[in-house]
């Protein structure tokens, strides 16, 4: 789940904007989005992720985000058994759909706690998330619902998205939040698959015990294994940023649905996007200046993982390069639990890494600029 980033990116784009003299703030507030066409995506361009449409998503935004998961797809591969469920803005087609969500729940045996029976139908997962993307599609000041990525206990997982109102033209942003979102949430189940920890044995008796023990302590063997949270989302945001700027700007995913709205020669880069965060560092330091990323969970801020994450993972990245995080660490978790994991991918305990960054953050903000513009890690 990741939170707040139309604000982050409406603002992002203004910065990009004032340098590069764009002169097009009014008509992001104006402008009329063109009326969606139907198009025809060929069959062998739909991606392998089983994607499901509520019934009053047309077939041109279902096709954006079809485009978007191949996008993905091309890059990570597929994940087996990932479903993504998108969600539109009739809460009667919205009951429709959870009925469909829950059959497939029971065919696949794969349990969710969204197909609990609830009095009222608008408390139900799919219904609220319509009636949330319907308000939050009015104005720039509401986000919407969030979107989410659920592991199932055997492997894989779904992902429930909200009504894509940038794909959809309809919304005064551009798609690229739409994209990220999807890159973001998918990028949860690729770390999934990699960590495949639904296979891991507990002790060597575990699989003589049964029923909620089992469970409870399976649950409990895979909560000590994982990645802290800074480490999980800050990697799905830097993984996300990166590529469908990238592709964004090779055209390889949409931008025509930004028309009207926004101007597609505007690129920013993963390294605009921290610079974008520089400012909430330094704030968050100010407010509790003990912050440790050690300690993060104690933040009475819920940003704090994120904002901290993206520069913890950027820190990594600078050292180690973008490919030991999927091809060293996560593979190593399942055998060795995160923390050794750590220290045998990236060459240094985690205690020191510790140390390293909460002396790295704490720099001038002059000096992490600089940093910034001297060991870019999206150097396309
Ligand atoms: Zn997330």
């Amino acid at each position: 789940m990741k939170l707040h980033k139309k604000y982050l990116s409406i603002a992002l784009i203004g910065l990009i904007c004032l340098p590069a003299g764009c002169g097009q703030g009014e008509s992001a507030q104006s402008a009329i989005p063109p009326a969606p066409t139907t198009t025809t995506l060929p069959a062998d361009q739909y991606p392998k992720t089983q994607i499901y449409f509520a019934p009053d998503i047309d077939p041109m935004v279902q096709d954006r985000v079809r485009i978007t998961v191949a996008g993905a797809e091309e890059i990570w591969g597929p994940v087996n058994d990932l479903e993504i469920w998108v969600t539109g803005l009739d809460p009667d087609a919205a009951l429709t759909f959870r009925d469909e969500f829950c059959v497939i729940r029971k065919k696949t045996e794969t349990e969710s706690m969204y197909c609990d029976y609830k009095a009222d139908k608008n408390t139900y997962l799919f219904v609220d998330f319509a009636n949330q993307s319907k308000e939050g599609g009015k104005t720039y000041e509401d986000d919407g619902p969030l979107a989410f990525f659920n592991a199932f206990s055997k492997p894989s997982g779904y992902i429930v998205m909200p009504y894509p109102h940038g794909l959809a033209s309809k919304w005064p942003v551009p798609s690229e939040i739409d994209q990220i979102t999807i890159f973001h949430e998918y990028f949860h189940a690729v770390q999934e698959a990699a960590r495949n920890l639904s296979e891991a044995k507990p002790f060597a008796d575990y699989e003589l015990m049964t029923g909620w023990m089992k469970e409870a302590t399976k649950t409990f063997f895979k909560y000590d294994l994982l990645e802290p949270r800074w480490f999980m989302e800050g990697l799905a945001i830097a993984m996300s940023e990166n590529h469908v700027l990238r592709l964004r700007k090779e055209g390889k995913i949409d931008v025509e649905s930004d028309k009207g709205t926004y101007n597609p020669d505007l690129i920013p880069s993963l390294s605009g996007f921290l610079y974008e965060t520089l400012y909430e560092v330094g704030e968050l330091l100010e407010a509790e200046p003990n912050l440790r990323l050690k300690t993060l969970s104690d933040s009475e801020n819920g940003r704090t993982p994120y904002v901290f994450g993206i520069w913890a993972i950027n820190y990594l990245m600078v050292e180690n390069g973008p490919d030991v995080f999927l091809n060293n660490f996560y593979p190593a978790i399942q055998e060795l639990g995160w923390e050794k994991a750590f220290s045998k991918a990236f060459g240094k305990s985690i205690d020191q890494f510790y140390t390293d960054f909460d002396q790295f953050i704490r720099q001038p903000q002059d000096d992490l600029l600089q940093f910034l513009i001297s060991s870019r890690v999206d150097s396309w």
